[in-house]
């Protein structure tokens, strides 16, 4: 038995009882996916991960992939058979168009296979994460003929896609990359240059790689401005849209990385035959930050989702080895008789700590996702609109937040181990590797911070995160018939009433341009928004488990009462105590000497 097992009773309340996924299965084009029809997808794609994916898991880790002397990646021994049954299966394809191929079934219900296959193997689950970006860029902005030649392989998953933007001057200031492509008289273009950090750039699991380029012509204007995308297949296809011969780009080095040692992260170099490789341009000319936007804004809610995996894989450790590990004496009990470790009140609060955070993540996850299925699905256009909006404000607190907690969440999986959990052979360590990198890449924490205060909390002048602070506040009307929910009720209330405050706050810096300050605010207001929003859509989880809906043990709902109120009452208020370094101003900041 696989030592994953799915919490899809959560999983399923979840969808269900806080993300609505029944008004998203009313949506054109998704009846086919009501709750039922959802649930029993969800039972068959939680045995494929448990039995077929998790058990890679360690083998990745103690392997890695590797750069075989004929410049191919190899990657560690079961993954291109798994990956074989994972497309073969479908998994691949569930939710991707049905146009091309694809399940057609909601991005949210998307995002739970995602997940699970995530939690199961976090390093092998990239490939995927960023084919589906691939497919979604090339379906917005591809002409007609790269969508012909390209999305049905991406779709099944018989091909993979990468996203390649780094550069060893270019990181969080993607502007100064400096690849280059350069147009010939059949309307393709050779690339010249080197990309680094890149997932996935090569491997042996399927036929053909499909590298979505940043580059810049030559008469680009300099900055984010002058930047084109570009498709580069590892191999061209020949006139039967077969892979024929290799183009001009090879893996020159592998990364020796902290964690997700079987993800291969690949330093590419194109053009080093001097021909140049082979790219097609996607979109228009200069058109390409904005259009490789397309696949970042899916991705980061896919790393986001990497915080909730990783928190849920360290808390099912952390819960199995707190069962096992006998040490210590209960107070007040016989004095002889030693106890499991999951009887001690410290280590009930670091377990009940990993669930309720768990479990307000995979909330905002799925919410999240919900508002992409009501941005590209909804009948009226201003409900469109509004869920866009939604989507962009969340977006970076789903990135940022769920990945800066799963971090801590896998930190304290090995706290739970005590010593064992800092030698390897346990696992716990793992997670806490592996989870590391999701706080830096598709965009370091910082940057969604600054992202989320100069361009999401102006939008609309302030009426998007406005209306959501309401949303909010009706929770808090709706818990007061519940006497076992008035604390939580009370700290709900507070914590909202402290969000306002620091938005207002904010928003005021802005207009009067001391960006500086709004800036060194960025950080603790983008956790104090992640916290509250934990809080809420955890009071509504709680106020629905209390009414009690058909189809789940009443133990699952008593749990799923107490988890939220643990989360209203011992968590939630760490949010108002960020309030202080939100408005502290960047005064301390500049005087700082190092
Ligand atoms: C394992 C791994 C996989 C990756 N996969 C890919 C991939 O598939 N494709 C790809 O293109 N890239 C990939 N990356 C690159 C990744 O996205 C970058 O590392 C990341 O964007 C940060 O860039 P950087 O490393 O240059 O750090 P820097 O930009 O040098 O940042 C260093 C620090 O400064 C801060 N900082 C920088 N600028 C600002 C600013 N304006 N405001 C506030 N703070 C700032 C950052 O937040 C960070 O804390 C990967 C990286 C790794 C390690």
């Amino acid at each position: 038995m696989s030592d994953y097992q799915p919490r899809l009773d959560d999983i399923r309340f979840t969808l269900n009882h806080v993300a609505g996924l029944e008004d998203v299965s009313k949506l054109n084009g998704y009846q086919h996916a009501d709750p039922a029809t959802v649930a029993t997808i969800l039972e068959e794609a939680g045995r494929f991960f448990a039995e077929v994916i998790a058990p890679l898991n360690r083998i990745g880790d103690l392997q890695g992939s590797v750069l075989t002397d004929d410049g191919n990646v190899r990657t560690p021994d079961g993954f291109k058979d798994a990956y074989a049954k994972y497309v073969e299966s479908g998994w691949a394809s569930a939710h991707m168009p049905q146009d091309w191929g694809g399940g057609g079934l909601p991005y949210m219900v998307g995002v739970v296979i995602q997940e699970l296959f995530k939690t199961a193997n976090m390093a092998f689950a990239l490939a995927p994460t960023l084919t589906h970006g691939a497919v979604e860029a090339l379906q917005r902005h591809g002409s007609d003929r790269l969508k012909d030649d390209y999305i049905e392989k991406l779709v099944s998953g018989e091909w993979t896609g990468t996203m390649n933007l780094t550069e060893p001057e270019a990181g969080s200031d993607v502007g100064a990359l400096r690849t280059k492509a350069i147009k010939q008289d059949d309307g393709s273009y050779r690339l010249f240059g080197t990309k680094i950090f890149i997932t996935w750039g090569d491997q042996d699991l399927t036929e053909n790689i499909l590298h979505l380029v940043l580059a810049r012509t030559p008469d680009a204007p300099p900055g984010t401005k002058g930047i084109s995308m570009f498709l580069v297949p590892k191999f061209i296809l020949d006139e039967t849209g077969a892979p024929g011969e290799r183009n001009d780009l090879k893996v020159v080095s592998l990364e020796h990385k902290l964690g997700i040692h079987a993800s291969p992260t690949c330093v590419i170099s194109f053009g080093d035959n001097g021909e140049g490789a082979v790219g097609f341009l996607v979109g228009d000319e200069q058109h390409g930050m904005r259009n490789m936007f397309t696949m970042m804004n899916a991705a980061r809610v896919g790393v986001g989702m990497e915080g909730v995996a990783i928190g849920e894989r360290a808390y099912q450790h952390a819960v199995q080895y707190a069962r096992d590990r006998v040490q210590g004496r209960q107070i007040g009990a016989d004095a002889r008789e030693s106890v499991s470790i999951i009887e001690h009140p410290d280590v009930r609060r670091m377990l009940l700590t990993m669930r309720a955070y768990v479990e307000a993540m995979r909330s905002l996850l799925y919410v999240t996702a919900g508002e992409g299925d009501h941005m590209m699905h909804a009948e009226s256009e201003e409900r469109r609109r509004l869920a866009s909006e939604r989507l962009a404000l969340l977006t970076p607190i789903v990135k940022a937040w769920c990945t800066d907690i799963g971090v801590e969440l896998a930190s304290i999986g090995v706290q739970v181990h005590g010593g064992m959990g800092y030698i390897e052979e346990t696992g716990a360590a793992q997670y806490l590797r592996d989870s590391r990198i999701a706080p830096i890449y598709e965009g370091t924490n910082g940057i969604q911070a600054v992202d989320l205060v100069l361009r999401k909390l102006p939008l609309e002048n302030g009426a998007v995160v406005t209306a959501l602070i309401s949303e909010m506040s009706a929770t808090v009307d709706s818990m007061g018939e519940h006497e076992e929910l008035a604390t939580f009720r009370d700290e709900l209330a507070h914590a909202i009433e402290g969000l306002a405050e620091t938005s207002t706050w904010l928003g005021a810096r802005l207009a009067e341009g001391d960006i500086a300050s709004a800036l060194a605010g960025a950080s603790p207001y983008l956790r104090q928004f992640g916290t509250v929003l934990g809080g809420w859509l955890m009071a509504n989880a709680a106020v629905e488990a209390l009414r009690a809906p058909a189809g789940f043990d009443p133990e699952f709902l008593e749990q799923k009462v107490n988890t939220a109120a643990f989360y209203g009452e011992q968590i939630l208020p760490i949010a108002n105590g960020l309030i202080a370094a939100v408005r502290g101003g960047s005064g301390r900041l500049e005087s700082a000497t190092f």
